[in-house]
């Protein structure tokens, strides 16, 4: 049976390599028929930041990867919040010291200074030097008994045994040489993380590891644990890293590391996880534009490659158009999208808007199927370029007449001639010619200029669209009233 987990520590907001990482594991166990299981491994007290674990549950839920077994979904391996499984750990620590392959470590924080001070000085990598390794079982005892605190550490092979890693092959990293023998129960009972991660993935049968390249270099260490406790390690696949396009480390201060920033840009998450997945391999062809459907049915960890996955941000541009575009073509995605725009409509210009009846559902259907494919996010639509969609535009007689002084005779002819159009005729075909018209009758004013004129009477505005499709969109009546009241 396949099961694999996505293991986040709730210590902040879920990122786009954290978002990738559940995206995969999400795919390979989809292709699998498997098991997805979200464990929060909350043992660093420390480093807990409240409101996280939610709001990781939330997004995932976002990206439409919810997970089979979890701490809100419940499952025969739970519980599934490390917190509430400490008694296991400590128990699995002791074992390990039976099985003579970790000890209980006395060295005082003092002492371990001294450590860190003395390799400073030679210029080394501090470690620890594996003292309490030697101390008998007597002496070991007595201090137990004399409650002197203490710490359990696991014994490191002098050599790692080569494994091999999904995505990266043959991997082998000798870690005795480069660090002490590890702590895997602190002195307030907690475990780290490598003892906690190693029991749990083994208690709940993960069958394959799916994690970021970060942790490729603990694994040795880890199956070293495996191996004290005479357990079957799963099979390993670390995922490489999510760069910019130059190469350069995304970085938290960018902001946009963080996946709630693009949930609440107003992203889909369709284009995201496309977008993620977009350079990072795992696909036969990774340009094109896919669903979560599409992705499962496509994926393969065989093409994840170990170079890192370089993030091109007008990909999700592109991805965003595309989604939205085929979201908007379903008849719930439409429903939605109306609604969504309507958010982004009261947002910026006030409760009046969420009224049907002083803003129909068929007019933001209309400015939709009108734009769509022309901008990427709802709130574009919001922006002052395209306020004059929602609001009259406020001008006056003297800026109409810097842009010519022969506004008024134009515009009176323009308001009669659209005043004549039949309802029908008012669309893109009908209002272009009949503009060509008007501007041939009047040599007076250049046609460049006219638009130019009739923009600003229709915006408030220089650039925008096509003055044709201003007019079509707002519809006859609302074209009518602003050269109105342009001209009055
Ligand atoms: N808790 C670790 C993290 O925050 C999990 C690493 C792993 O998947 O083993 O990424």
């Amino acid at each position: 049976d396949v099961r694999v987990r996505f293991a986040p520590s709730p210590t902040g907001m879920l990122h786009l390599g954290g978002l990738r990482t559940a995206l995969y594991n999400f795919l390979f166990t989809k292709a699998h028929n498997g098991s997805f299981i979200l464990r929060i491994e909350d043992t660093d007290r420390t480093r807990l930041v409240p409101g996280s674990e939610e709001s990781l549950e939330e997004m995932l839920k976002w990206a439409g990867l919810e997970p089979d077994e979890g701490p809100t979904k419940s499952g025969k391996y739970g519980p599934y919040r490390q917190s509430e499984r400490v008694h296991i750990y400590k128990e699995k620590a002791h074992e390990l010291i039976e099985r003579g392959a970790a000890y209980h470590c006395f060295c005082t924080p003092h002492r371990l200074e001294l450590l860190r001070k003395e390799a400073a000085r030679r210029k080394e990598v501090p470690r620890y030097d594996n003292r309490c390794r030697q101390l008998s079982q007597e002496e070991c005892r007595r201090r137990l008994e004399d409650g002197i605190p203490h710490v359990i550490r696991f014994k490191l092979e002098d050599k790692a045994q080569p494994f091999t890693d999904l995505v990266f092959g043959v991997t082998r990293h000798d870690v005795a040489s480069i660090e002490g023998d590890p702590v895997i129960l602190k002195g307030d009972g907690f475990p780290t993380y490598h003892l906690a991660n190693v029991v749990d993935d083994h208690l709940m049968q993960i069958s394959h590891v799916l994690r970021g390249q970060e942790w490729l270099i603990s694994t040795g260490k880890h199956l070293m644990l495996y191996r004290a406790f005479g357990w079957t390690p799963p099979q390993f696949a670390h995922l490489p890293l999510l760069v910019n396009k130059d190469g350069t480390k995304l970085s938290k201060r960018q902001g946009d590391i963080f996946a709630n920033h693009f949930r609440e840009k107003g992203y889909l998450p369709q284009a995201v996880l496309n977008f993620i997945t977009f350079c990072g391999a795992g696909f036969q062809d990774n340009k094109q534009v896919r669903t979560l459907e599409d992705m499962v049915a496509e994926f393969s960890l065989a093409r994840v490659v170990e170079h890192p996955a370089r993030l091109d941000w007008d990909r999700l541009q592109e991805f965003q158009r595309e989604h939205l575009t085929r979201m908007f073509r379903t008849h719930d995605g439409q429903t939605q999208t109306i609604w969504s725009l309507r958010e982004c409509i009261v947002q910026q210009y006030g409760k009046r808007f969420s009224d049907i009846s002083v803003l129909p559902d068929e007019y933001i259907l209309k400015v939709l199927e009108t734009r769509m494919g022309h901008f990427t996010l709802l709130s574009d639509l919001v922006s002052a370029d395209f306020q004059y969609l929602w609001d009259q535009p406020d001008i006056t007689a003297q800026e109409l007449v810097m842009i010519s002084s022969h506004a008024s005779p134009i515009l009176r002819t323009v308001q009669n001639a659209l005043q004549d159009m039949s309802t029908d005729q008012f669309t893109l075909e009908g209002v272009g010619p009949k503009l060509r018209d008007v501007s041939k009758a009047h040599q007076a004013v250049k046609y460049s200029t006219l638009m130019k004129m009739l923009r600003f009477v229709l915006s408030g505005r220089q650039v925008g669209p096509s003055v044709a499709e201003m007019m079509t969109t707002l519809g006859q009546q609302e074209t009518l009233k602003r050269l109105n009241n342009a001209l009055s």
